[in-house]
């Protein structure tokens, strides 16, 4: 059984400012290179998120039609009569953040640095598909629930990017539910609490946290594979996944022991691979 702990830890570290990465020497970084590339140019990519928010258009037809329907495991009694909403993630889900990719491969230099000045920058551009989709569901009175990792001190540039993107946004709710406190990244609390008011129809995002706790959800990766099968009835329905192939937990959760340099990190991933 392999141990949790290395990988909560390695998260930590690498979420709050340790990085391997030099400007010296960015091979590190350029290991990035080609996923990032795809994000950026393919029409593979593209293509993809149209028609995941396609069919997430047409999912929600139908969980209009049935309030029985709802795609939060957190909501919990009797919510037939309440207001339908959908919960969406803001970063690599509904802002592309591919610039800042590229720029943290140029620069040699990663996550965190620069991450603050590219945020307060609010010029991510929208992925794909995903402008006409919150349109589609704005236009059905459906409340849209932005919850993201971004911190609360990134509150005002956040929405600034949303809104020159002309996505709809309601002021006059909270819809924007952010990371309050800097070590809890777990989502299940905030949609917990929509589910109180609103029936929660769809969940999209490009992490398995978008959907589920981060306890089922920091494990190694072979039994975390196994999380895609288990929710296998979810998928495409009532939970639509973007593709992320630029950064996430599926990579944290490929080092069973937190590397201690480039060099480690790098033979792991060789390690992993399955020839
Ligand atoms: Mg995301």
């Amino acid at each position: 059984m392999k141990s949790l702990k290395p990988i909560l830890f390695l998260l930590i570290t690498v979420t709050n400012g340790h990085s391997f990465a030099s400007e010296k020497d960015k091979s590190f970084q350029e290991q990035s290179m080609l996923s990032v590339l795809y994000v950026q140019t393919s029409t593979e990519f593209a293509a993809n998120n149209i028609q995941t928010f396609n069919n997430a258009s047409k999912a929600l037809d139908i969980a209009l039609q049935d309030n029985t329907w709802t795609a939060a495991l957190e909501q919990k009694g009797n919510f037939a009569g309440k207001i339908p909403a959908i919960i969406i993630d803001v970063d690599e889900t509904v802002l592309d953040n591919s610039s800042f990719q590229s720029r943290t491969i140029l620069s040699g230099l990663s996550y965190p640095n620069g991450w603050s000045k590219w945020v307060n920058e609010s010029k991510a551009t929208a992925v794909e598909g995903v402008y006409e989709f919150l349109h589609y569901a704005n236009d059905n009175n459906v409340k849209i629930f932005y919850v993201t990792n971004r911190l609360e001190s990134f509150r005002e540039p956040t929405i600034k990017n949303l809104k020159n993107l002309g996505l709809p946004f309601d002021d006059n709710v909270n819809t924007l539910l952010m990371r309050v406190d800097e070590n809890v990244r777990d989502k299940t609390e905030r949609r917990k609490n929509i589910a109180e008011n609103y029936r929660i129809v769809l969940l999209l995002g490009d992490q398995l946290t978008d959907f589920i706790s981060t306890k089922e959800a920091y494990v190694f990766h072979s039994d975390r594979k196994k999380l895609a099968k288990k929710y296998s009835d979810m998928w495409g329905s009532k939970w639509f996944m973007i593709t992320n192939p630029t950064y996430g937990r599926w990579e944290l959760s490929i080092y069973d022991e937190m590397p201690e340099s480039e060099d480690e990190a790098i033979q792991k991933r060789k390690e992993t691979l399955n020839p």
